[in-house]
């Protein structure tokens, strides 16, 4: 069998066992809610291997439950191919994030169990455990101590709302395995994924080819000045740290707006003391977010910041201090699985765009340990986390055709 348009996955197949496996864990308005660890994530697990096992794979579990499921090549000394992404949701979450990912790479497993077709590479479909980290932060936590950026200790201790742990609870459902996290080698990484943005279907293109994942810096600034009577405080002696707050607010979008078109800012969160109709707010607490697929581009943002911030400060008579509250390197993805991804966009005949990943991803972290690329495919309105998340049928099978095409060169048909 050559690597032809004509090869293509299953598109009913595939939009069947997604409407099937969000039957399990359902939400309150259509969508699902199948957080990580609970009595739901391991009833979709249980119905995602039978799926695999079925279609002749060998399940491996690892210590923080990711599941892989094998499928042989032809070459014993050839490293495998994995494709894969998350089955959990968040608490309001679609049927396609992450969802779309796995069966996905289940539905060109079964493709290519139907066509008889062998690769020299044996083929891994894979769960990652926890990567929306509602439940327990932070997300994309069992990738993450796959690729070694977390301990599993760390993780296992990670607490829920209710106090729980990472690790009680993956014991409690039964999906503890014994396989040693991150001793796994791979060959490439592919991860299909929703959009989780508004590009791809507002300019009608069928695949985005995920060249880059964001780099992320939050600061957190206090501003301290002097909470005082509304009313009776005379103007030219207020130390008004919301004042403080505006002025940066209007300085983080300016440096974005400066770094365009790949940088993004904002201040999303804010904590206004003492937060009184009647008082002129003596401390205000607020996180910068800043993000740039470019390194250099993230940090000479903050590095803006923490220049500029202090002279506002300074001239309204506040105290300030910022702090680094998180950090993401931008992720470029491998060049050749990128080629691969966008060989087989071509060869389907699918329109199709370079596009940088908004959000965090299991890929981003598998990167760092073998070469990975990523697939998006439209979803509606950009919206994701949501209920109403929602993609066409058509939509699912192309980014799947693209996934079986980009696996397939990579894992070599034999022929
Ligand atoms: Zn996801």
């Amino acid at each position: 069998m050559a690597l032809t348009g004509n090869l293509r996955i299953n598109g009913d197949r595939l939009w069947d066992s997604l409407m099937d496996m969000a039957k399990i864990g359902p939400g309150l308005r259509g969508g699902n809610n199948r957080q990580t660890l609970t009595d739901e994530d391991a009833e979709g697990r249980r119905l995602f291997q039978s799926w695999c096992e079925k279609a002749g794979l060998t399940m491996g579990v690892d210590t923080m439950g990711n599941m892989f499921f094998r499928r042989e090549g032809t070459d014993p000394d050839a490293l495998p191919v994995y494709v894969g992404s998350h089955l959990d949701t968040q608490p309001t979450g679609g049927k396609y994030d992450g969802v779309l990912g796995v069966l996905g790479g289940l539905e060109l497993i079964r493709t290519l169990n139907d066509l008889n077709i062998k690769t020299k590479h044996p083929i891994v479909v894979v769960n990652w455990t926890n990567e929306e980290g509602t439940r327990f932060a932070p997300a994309m936590l069992a990738s993450g101590v796959f690729a070694g950026i977390h301990t599993q200790d760390w993780a296992y201790g990670r607490e829920d709302a209710k106090g729980k742990t990472f690790g009680d609870e993956l014991e409690r459902i039964g999906w503890k395995g014994d396989e040693e996290v991150g001793t796994r080698k791979m060959h490439a990484l592919f991860e299909l994924h929703i959009e989780q943005g508004p590009i791809l279907e507002i300019e009608g293109k069928d695949i985005g080819v995920v060249t880059h994942g964001q780099g992320l810096w939050w600061l957190q600034v206090t501003l301290t000045g002097k909470d005082s009577h509304t009313g009776s405080t005379p103007m030219p002696m207020r130390r008004n740290a919301g004042l403080g707050m505006a002025r940066i607010t209007e300085l983080v979008h300016s440096i974005a707006m400066a770094h365009q078109p790949s940088a993004v800012g904002a201040i999303g969160h804010c904590d206004v003391y003492p937060n009184s109709r009647n008082v002129i707010p003596g401390k205000v607490v607020f996180t910068v977010d800043f993000r740039s697929p470019n390194l250099d581009t993230l940090n000479a943002m903050k590095d803006e910041l923490e220049e500029k911030a202090p002279l506002i400060a300074k001239e309204l008579g506040l105290g300030i201090e910022i702090e680094e509250a998180g950090h993401f390197d931008p992720v470029t993805f491998d060049a050749g699985c990128v080629t691969a991804v966008r060989n087989a966009a071509e060869r389907l005949g699918y329109s199709h765009r370079n596009i940088i990943s908004g959000a965090g991803h299991d890929a981003c972290w598998v990167n760092r340990v073998a070469p990975t690329a990523m697939v998006m495919c439209p979803c509606v309105d950009g919206l994701s986390h949501n209920e109403d998340e929602d993609i066409s049928k058509e939509w699912a099978a192309a980014g799947a055709d693209v996934l079986l095409h980009a696996v397939l060169e990579t894992a070599e048909i034999q022929t």
